[in-house]
């Protein structure tokens, strides 16, 4: 007799909140890299509808009907915006949060991956930070707003599992840069805003005036940065592989950690800035450190490989400085 054909691909129709951004846009560049037939993907943006509100949340549910949803959409910003705007870094991301998770569990979503920030975890600590620690005391208090509305993504996922037996888990990334990303000097995150300081110094000097790079802060706390398409690589691999409701820290090795000023310095590199670099001491430094363990995402995917930092900020800068016209440069 012979052998029936296989059964065809179960289809999965995943919906990704927030794709327009830089990690939406990470993730869409490994899509595009490396399609499944068995999947569908669709990358929403804040156009598709305000998920703030949830009756446009629930008919953005009911177009697209999707299996799965990886939940990136959220308001998201730098030290500075987080200090000055937090009661919206609450407000508006419980908000998100509540209508995408609660919306996923009446549509009856397999699986949700929704994203956390290493700037959630405790303030004072030991390190390195685990998954294990994310409750165990007040975050920084430059960004207890958005680090509350983070950590409760967490408490529900349990609930949702407790209650419903829902598969919605939550992936902690560190500071994220790339294409696509907001290069807002105000607002954004530090690579961002360093690199479009760094370009508008250079300019200034190739126009033959007087410029300088300034980096804020004292240059001495550390970071470790995840490029957009390395993650968007590992949220690919969560939401077809990792099937626990518990965080899992999404982060280059210890040893990877740099200084603000190493960072700014990949910046002049990347860029190729060759001016004045200075320091404007009276901005905050924010937290020192959130040193985070990356030895659980190791064991369970051991074979794959960071992008080189300082390649990955030189492919960053050059995306910028060619689609400077068109980059997101703004605030809210
Ligand atoms: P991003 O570049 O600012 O993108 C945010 C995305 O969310 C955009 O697609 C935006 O749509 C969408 N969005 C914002 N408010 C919305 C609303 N009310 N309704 C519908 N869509 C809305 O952010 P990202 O850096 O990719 O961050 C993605 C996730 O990673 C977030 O959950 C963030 O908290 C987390 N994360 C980020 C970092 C980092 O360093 N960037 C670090 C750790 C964790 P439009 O483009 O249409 O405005
Ligand atoms: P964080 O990692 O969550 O604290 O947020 P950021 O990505 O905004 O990084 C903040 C750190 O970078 C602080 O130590 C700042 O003092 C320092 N920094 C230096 N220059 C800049 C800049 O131009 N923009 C921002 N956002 N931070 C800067």
């Amino acid at each position: 007799m012979a052998t029936p054909p296989p059964p065809p691909p179960t289809n999965m129709v995943v919906m990704v909140t927030g794709g327009s951004g830089l990690v939406g846009q990470g993730i869409k560049a490994n899509i595009d890299r490396e399609a499944n037939a068995a999947e569908t993907w669709i990358f929403l943006t804040s156009k598709d509808g305000d998920l703030r509100d949830k009756e446009q949340t629930r008919a953005i549910f009911e177009k697209h009907k999707p299996t799965h949803v990886i939940h990136l959409a959220a308001r998201v910003g730098g030290l500075f915006s987080n200090m000055k705007y937090r009661v919206e870094f609450w407000r508006e991301n419980v908000a998100i949060n509540d209508n995408v998770l609660h919306l996923s569990h009446e549509y009856g979503v397999k699986k949700v991956v929704s994203c956390l920030s290493t700037c959630i975890f405790p303030d004072k600590t030991t390190y390195p930070i685990d998954e294990t620690m994310i409750h165990n005391g007040p975050p920084h208090h430059s960004n207890e707003g958005y680090a509350y509305a983070k950590r409760m993504i967490d408490v529900i996922n349990r609930c949702y599992h407790l209650q419903h037996g829902c598969m919605f888990t939550s992936v902690v990334p560190t500071n994220i840069f790339g294409p696509h990303d907001n290069f807002s000097i105000e607002d954004g995150h530090v690579l961002p805003g360093l690199m479009h300081k760094c370009l508008l110094a250079k300019q200034k000097q190739a126009a033959g005036e007087e410029a300088s790079f300034v980096i804020w802060g004292s240059g001495t706390p550390l970071r470790q940065f995840i490029f957009s398409e390395d993650l968007g690589a590992l949220m690919v691999w969560a939401l077809r592989e990792y099937d626990s409701i518990e965080p899992i820290i999404l982060s280059v090795p210890e040893e990877a950690e740099v200084t603000i000023k190493e960072a700014a310095m990949a910046v002049v590199e990347g860029m190729g800035y060759t001016g004045k670099v200075t320091f404007d001491t009276s901005k905050a430094d924010g937290q020192h450190k959130k040193t985070a363990c990356n030895d659980k995402l190791m064991k369970l995917n051991p074979s794959f490989k960071f992008t080189p930092f300082s390649a990955a900020v030189a492919k960053t800068c050059a995306w910028f400085e060619a689609n400077y016209a068109t980059a997101r440069k703004g605030g809210h």
